[in-house]
């Protein structure tokens, strides 16, 4: 790709995005890792988004989406292409008993939102840290809720730049899945479907959920959150912890000795020091429990280039 001409074409078409060359990519994610991109957009609104995923198809370049960054491990030789970051799209609006809100907020301000309207059903999303794009593409959840339980649609775009409407059913949720991914949809804005609630009751739970996360998680450093998903009937926190690796460190890269689900960046880790880690963990828990642990965090971009790291 020439990415200057990318560059100029983006900036030439959309003069009120935010288009940059060459961004850094370590600012944009929860890990503060990966390399950097080729060009880089914050879409001014839903319009400059959808004419960047046109943009992408017509000319056939890798297009990658990034919410708040609080899933993903970018690899140290950055992305290739495009990269379109949403969370410049953060309105947040009622409608009835829904709330409908674009893709770039965050899903924790979405669920106060709902508090401050005694709406009851996103109080499970308190202290999720991403965007409601990537919370309906992960299908988010914790403590029992999920995305699934209370999405009734998205606004989207296909990739060849259609504006389309997708009722949940559509997505395909399960657990921490959908198949947005599959279908290369840009998750432009999501409609909640909640009840009346009492807001005592609801902030009683939202409270009780925040000092459960802020009494077990390593919320003091950079990380992605729970790095691994729950294999069937077992937790895999508590098989790391049997395995005796909290405190395993690789680099900048440590398993968390607070959660041993979270592997915490603390000391300026590369994403080669936390993907070894990663291997790590798997490969022993293997050893010790013959379990597969599956990766919950996405993995993008492209590992360092033998000649970029020797310079
Ligand atoms: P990103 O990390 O930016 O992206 C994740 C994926 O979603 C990427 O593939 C991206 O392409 C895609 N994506 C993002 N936005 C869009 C869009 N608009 N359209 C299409 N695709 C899109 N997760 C939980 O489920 N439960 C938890 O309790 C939880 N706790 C966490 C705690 C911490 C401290 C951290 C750091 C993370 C935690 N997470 C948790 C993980 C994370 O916050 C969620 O998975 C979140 O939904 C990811 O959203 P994001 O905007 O950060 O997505």
């Amino acid at each position: 790709m020439d990415n200057q001409r990318v560059f100029n074409d983006l900036r030439n078409s959309l003069p009120t995005a935010d288009v940059r060359l060459n961004e850094p990519l370590n600012v944009h994610t929860y890990t503060q890792m990966g390399g950097k991109a080729d060009v880089f957009v914050f879409p001014s609104g839903a319009e400059d988004a959808r004419a960047v995923v046109e943009y992408a198809n017509e000319h056939d370049l890798p297009l990658t989406i990034l919410g708040k960054g609080s899933n993903v491990i970018i690899q140290d030789g950055g992305i290739r292409g495009i990269v379109l970051n949403i969370s410049t799209l953060d309105k947040i609006e009622r409608t009835g008993d829904t709330v409908v809100a674009e893709a770039g907020a965050r899903i924790i301000e979405v669920s106060e939102y709902a508090l401050k309207q005694h709406l009851s059903g996103l109080e499970f999303a308190c202290g999720i840290p991403g965007s409601v794009g990537g919370a309906v593409y992960m299908n988010a959840g914790a403590y029992g809720g999920e995305v699934a339980d209370c999405l009734e649609s998205v606004l989207g775009v296909t990739k060849d730049g259609q504006l389309v409407r997708r009722k949940a059913e559509e997505l395909d949720l399960s657990y921490r899945h959908s198949n947005v991914d599959e279908t290369g949809f840009l998750v432009l804005e999501a409609t909640f479907q909640l009840k009346q609630g009492n807001y005592e009751e609801i902030k009683a739970i939202m409270d009780d959920l925040t000092f459960k996360r802020e009494s077990k998680q390593p919320l003091e450093y950079p990380s992605c959150g729970s790095v691994f998903k729950r294999p069937p009937g077992l937790f895999a926190g508590k098989l790391i912890q049997d395995s005796g690796l909290q405190g395993t460190r690789i680099g900048g890269a440590e398993v968390s000795k607070k959660h041993a689900g979270f592997i915490v960046n603390i000391d300026n880790a590369t994403a080669t020091d936390y993907l070894d880690v990663i291997h790590h963990v798997q490969n022993t828990v293997k050893e010790k429990f013959s379990v597969d642990l599956e990766r919950e965090v996405r993995v993008i971009g492209e590992p360092l280039k033998k000649k970029d790291s020797e310079q």
